[in-house]
C-alpha cells in the first residue's frame, strides 16, 4: 500500500477574476476532490487542498475545462499576476485589469510539460528542447511577483512584490504607471543578511510601454540573480548587491531610453472595501469579508453553499482579492435584490459585529497544511482575535481599523512584515511580535518582542492598545503612534530613486 499523499493545487488567475461558472466548477472539485472548502489567497488565486494523488490528475484537468489552470502558479517564473479589481473603487480598474492578464500571458513559460504530464497530450518534442524566449534554459534564480495597485487604495500591497505598477490616470483614463521594484517580505531565521524590503519607485512608464520594462525588469533578474543560495536570491538582493541605482541604469540601458519622472500618487490603505459600491458602469460591486480567505460552511455561517448558490444564479462574478476577500462583481441594478436576498439567507452579508481589527486580519495557512510551517495561523488567529477584542472593547477601539497579520514562519506569504501587528510563527505557540507598519503598506514594521506565547501577546496588547487609545492624535493609526511615541524605531519608508 502506498502511504496516503495528498496535494494543494494553486490556480493562475491574474486579478483573480473568475466567472459564476469557474467558480461553480471550483466549488464542485472542492467538494469532490479536495477537503470540501476553498482557499482565496493573499495572492487573488483559488488552492484546493487535500488532493489524493490519485484524483491529482482528473482534477488538474476539471480546473483546465474551466479555462483556468496552475501554470506558474509556483516554480522559479512570474506568479499570479495581482490587480485592484473592484470596479467601483476606480474607473482605471478595466484597463488595469487587462493589463494583469496580458503580462500572465506575456511571462508564462512556453514550455508544453503541463499539457504532456497533465492534460494528456501526447509528447510534442522529441529531442527538441522548448524555447524559453524570457527565460532561457534554467529560468529564474526564484519566483518573481509583480502586482497592480490603483491610487488611494493599495489593496495588492504593490511594495512587497518584485516589480509594482502604481496606476497613474487622467480622470477615467489609464496613462500609466510609476514602477517600484525590488520588494519581497520574505526572510529566514535561520539566514543571516536575509530580510525584507519594500520596493524602490524608479520612475514612470507609460501604459504602452510597460511590459517592454517588465521583460526587462525580469531579464536582469535572470543574468544578475544569485544562483548560488536561493535563500538570496530574490530580486531584492541582486539589487541590493549591484545597488539600485546601477540597477536602474542597467535597465535603461537595455531599454535604450530614460523612464520618466515619477507621477504623483497618494495610497490611504492596504485593506479592503467591504459592503455595496456601484461602479460608473451602473453595476454593483459587493465587498464581503471572508474570514482569512477560508470558503467553508460551519453550522451557522454557510458560507460556501451560500456562495455556490450565487454561483448557479449566474448573476455576477466573483473577484478575490489580495487580502483573502472576495468581491461580488458587475451585478445589474435588477440582479441585486435577489443575490442580496441569498446573502442574507445564508448569513453572508450584511455580517454584523465584526471588529475593525478582524475585518483586515490576515492569515496564511500554516499548520497543517504548508511543511514550511513552525507554528499555526490560520487555524489560531480567529479564537486569539476574540481574546484581542476583549482589549480593544475596553479601549473603545472595536471600530477602528488595524493591521494584525499572522503567518506561521517568516516567508511572509500573509504579508506579516506590513502589519501594524505582525506575529510571524518561530515554534508552536511562540510568535516573534512586529510592530509599526504604515497603514498603507509604505512602511515596514520593526521587531518588537521575540517568542510570545499568547498570555505574553495579550499581555503586551493590554499595554499598547490602552496606550494607543489615549495618546494617539487625532485620525493616527496604531502603526504610526508605536514609532511616535518611541515604542518601536520606525522602518525606511518606501525609497523613491526617481522623487515625484
Ligand atoms: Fe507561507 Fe510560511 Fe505561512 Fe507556509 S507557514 S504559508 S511558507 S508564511
Amino acid at each position: 500500500l502506498e502511504p496516503l499523499y495528498s496535494f494543494m493545487i494553486r490556480t493562475r488567475i491574474p486579478g483573480g477574476v473568475a466567472s459564476a461558472g469557474q467558480w461553480a466548477i471550483l466549488d464542485e472539485l472542492a467538494t469532490t476532490h479536495a477537503n470540501n472548502t476553498l482557499k482565496l489567497t493573499t495572492r487573488q488565486a483559488f488552492q484546493l487542498h487535500g488532493v489524493i494523488k490519485r484524483k491529482l490528475k482528473e482534477t488538474m484537468q476539471q480546473i483546465n475545462e474551466s479555462l483556468l489552470d496552475s501554470i506558474a502558479a509556483c516554480g522559479d517564473v512570474n506568479r499570479n499576476v495581482m490587480c485592484t479589481t473592484n470596479e467601483a473603487l476606480s474607473p482605471l480598474v478595466p484597463a488595469a485589469y487587462q493589463l494583469a492578464k496580458d503580462i500572465s500571458a506575456h511571462l508564462l513559460p512556453k514550455t508544453s510539460a503541463y499539457h504532456e504530464i497533465w492534460l494528456d497530450k501526447k509528447l510534442l518534442v522529441s529531442g527538441k528542447e522548448d524555447e524559453e524566449p524570457i527565460y532561457g534554459k534554467t529560468y529564474l534564480p526564484r519566483k518573481f511577483k509583480i502586482a497592480i495597485a490603483i491610487p488611494p487604495y493599495n489593496d495588492t500591497d504593490i511594495f512587497s512584490n518584485d516589480l509594482g505598477l502604481i496606476a497613474i490616470g487622467d480622470k477615467d483614463k489609464l496613462e500609466g504607471f510609476n514602477v517600484a521594484i525590488g520588494g519581497g517580505l520574505g526572510m529566514s531565521f535561520s539566514e543571516p543578511g536575509t530580510y525584507p524590503r519594500l520596493g524602490d519607485v524608479i520612475g514612470y512608464v507609460p501604459y504602452d510601454k510597460a511590459i517592454a520594462v517588465i521583460e526587462e525588469v525580469v531579464k536582469l533578474q535572470r543574468d544578475y540573480g544569485n544562483r548560488e543560495n536561493r535563500r538570496k536570491a530574490r530580486l531584492k538582493y541582486t539589487m541590493d548587491s549591484i545597488g539600485p541605482e546601477k540597477f536602474k541604469a542597467l535597465l535603461e540601458k537595455r531599454l535604450g531610453y530614460t523612464l520618466d519622472k515619477t507621477r504623483k500618487f497618494k495610497f490611504k490603505s492596504n485593506g479592503d472595501f467591504f459592503g455595496w459600491k456601484k461602479a460608473k458602469s451602473g453595476k454593483w460591486f459587493l465587498g464581503l469579508y471572508i474570514e482569512h480567505g477560508r470558503v467553508k460552511d460551519e453550522p451557522e455561517y454557510r458560507l460556501k453553499t451560500g456562495l455556490r448558490k450565487i454561483a448557479d444564479l449566474n448573476k455576477c462574478d466573483f473577484r478575490l482579492t489580495g487580502n483573502q476577500g472576495l468581491v461580488l462583481g458587475a451585478i445589474k441594478e435588477e440582479d441585486k435584490k435577489e443575490i442580496a436576498a441569498l446573502l442574507k439567507e445564508y448569513n453572508i452579508w450584511p455580517k454584523e459585529n465584526i471588529s475593525g481589527a478582524r475585518q483586515h486580519a490576515i492569515a496564511c495557512v500554516a499548520l497543517n497544511t504548508c511543511a514550511m510551517a513552525f507554528a499555526e495561523a490560520e487555524r489560531y488567529l480567529p479564537s486569539l482575535m476574540e481574546k484581542i477584542e476583549l482589549i480593544l472593547a475596553q479601549c473603545n477601539l472595536t471600530h477602528d481599523d488595524l493591521l494584525i497579520r499572522m503567518t506561521g514562519c517568516p516567508n511572509g506569504c500573509g504579508r506579516p512584515f506590513l502589519g501594524e501587528i505582525g506575529l510571524v510563527g518561530r515554534s508552536l505557540g511562540k510568535y516573534n511580535m512586529y510592530l509599526g507598519a504604515g497603514f498603507a503598506g509604505d512602511r515596514l514594521n520593526t521587531l518588537y518582542k521575540q517568542t510570545l506565547g499568547e498570555q505574553e501577546i495579550l499581555e503586551e496588547l493590554k499595554v499598547l492598545l490602552p496606550r494607543y487609545a489615549q495618546e494617539r492624535n487625532d485620525g493616527e493609526r496604531f502603526g504610526d503612534f508605536v514609532v511616535r511615541a518611541g515604542i518601536v524605531k520606525p522602518e525606511k519608508e518606501i525609497n523613491f530613486i526617481v522623487p515625484f
